[in-house]
């Protein structure tokens, strides 16, 4: 009988122990299902730009049960994997989470350079003082130059500058080098060269107000232009008409003199627009000359518009025709004929709508 008793209180015991434990199990488990968890949802592409202005939030697509604590600006600075560390709120209760990006460079160096490089033959040139590099990754790149080139050869050249960063991004640009002939050309591209203080475009001899003459040049009518003169005047002759050099070659110091009585007569400001100074008159370089009466009234007579008709057939040009004061520097003289031989007179005299040496060369007459 004291067996049985005995037998039934460890019983009991045994019981009450085994009960607090499933009691304490199922206490546990429900106290695990009731917790909360949170959970981060992030972004499909965790690769970030180098040194991009990145908040952490633009990487976590959603999270469940919980909130960011802190919006971080991560640190884009280094290339490669880093290690991101946030705190999560949940419910009142800030719980760490830890993921990792990937700090990748993939936007190429950019290249700011002039797209036509000018240089003169034999005038070798830094290319590459010229280019300048940005990257992303601020890192320092070389530009490297492709392609060749002959410093000593005039034409134009096609290159590349060529910039790679360390991520393997690379731009390819080209540009054009422009060896250019050491001469000085007009705006149209005409040569323009001094020999001894005498200009000559194209090969022509040009004077106006920017083009002047040494005082020395000069002794005459050139026997070209007075044989061309001899011819038109045979050929007006034929026609009825008479046509005579009233003012031919004049030196430096006859222009120098005519100059300065007109300015002692009319001032500067207007003498300038119908008399040259000393050295910039025409008359010097002996392929000009005034025909008849020196005066506007030539221009209705049957000579003068017989001359401006004709004259380019012999060589001549009306060489400051109406309505070009502005370009030639002088008022319209139907008087003053200059010689440039026949085939440049024929293109200037244009159907009779004269064109100005200066427009034809690109070049200025200006004091
Ligand atoms: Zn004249």
């Amino acid at each position: 009988m004291k067996r049985k008793r005995r037998i039934k209180k460890k019983f009991i015991i045994f019981s009450i122990i085994g009960l607090i434990i499933i009691l304490g199990i199922i206490i546990l488990v429900m106290f695990l299902f009731n917790k909360k968890d949170f959970k981060v949802t992030l972004s499909d592409d965790l690769d970030i730009e180098i040194n991009s202005l990145v908040k952490v939030s633009s990487l976590i697509d959603e999270i469940d049960n919980g909130k960011l604590v802190d919006d971080i600006d991560i640190d884009t600075s280094k290339l490669g994997e880093k290690d991101i560390s946030i705190k999560i709120d949940v419910d009142g209760k800030k719980e760490d989470y830890k993921f990792k990006v990937n700090i990748v460079d993939t936007i190429a160096p950019e290249l700011t350079f002039n797209e036509e490089v000018y240089t003169t033959v034999g005038d070798d040139i830094d290319l590459l003082s010229n280019v300048e590099v940005t990257d992303n990754s601020k890192e320092d790149i070389d530009v490297t130059l492709d392609g060749d080139y002959d410093i000593n050869t005039v034409g134009e050249y096609n290159l590349f500058y060529i910039a790679k960063d360390s991520s393997g991004n690379e731009t390819k640009k080209e540009f054009t080098l422009v060896v250019e002939d050491n001469v000085e050309r007009t705006s149209k591209g005409f040569v323009i060269e001094n020999r001894d203080g005498v200009t000559y475009i194209d090969g022509l001899l040009v004077v106006n107000k920017t083009y002047s003459l040494p005082s020395w040049y000069g002794d005459g009518l050139t026997s070209e232009t007075q044989s061309a003169f001899n011819e038109m005047e045979a050929d007006a002759k034929a026609l009825g008409l008479n046509i005579y050099i009233s003012s031919g070659y004049r030196s430096y110091s006859t222009q120098d003199t005519i100059y300065n009585n007109y300015v002692k007569v009319d001032g500067q400001k207007e003498a300038d627009t119908y008399s040259a100074r000393a050295g910039h008159s025409e008359h010097q370089t002996g392929l000009a000359f005034d025909l008849n009466s020196i005066d506007d009234s030539f221009t209705y007579t049957d000579e003068g518009k017989w001359v401006n008709a004709n004259c380019y057939k012999y060589g001549f040009i009306i060489r400051y025709p109406k309505g070009k004061d502005d370009i030639t520097g002088y008022m319209h003289e139907s008087w003053h004929l200059r010689y440039v031989g026949e085939e440049l007179a024929s293109k200037l005299y244009n159907n009779g709508d004269w064109i100005t040496l200066e427009e034809y060369f690109g070049i200025t007459s200006e004091y």
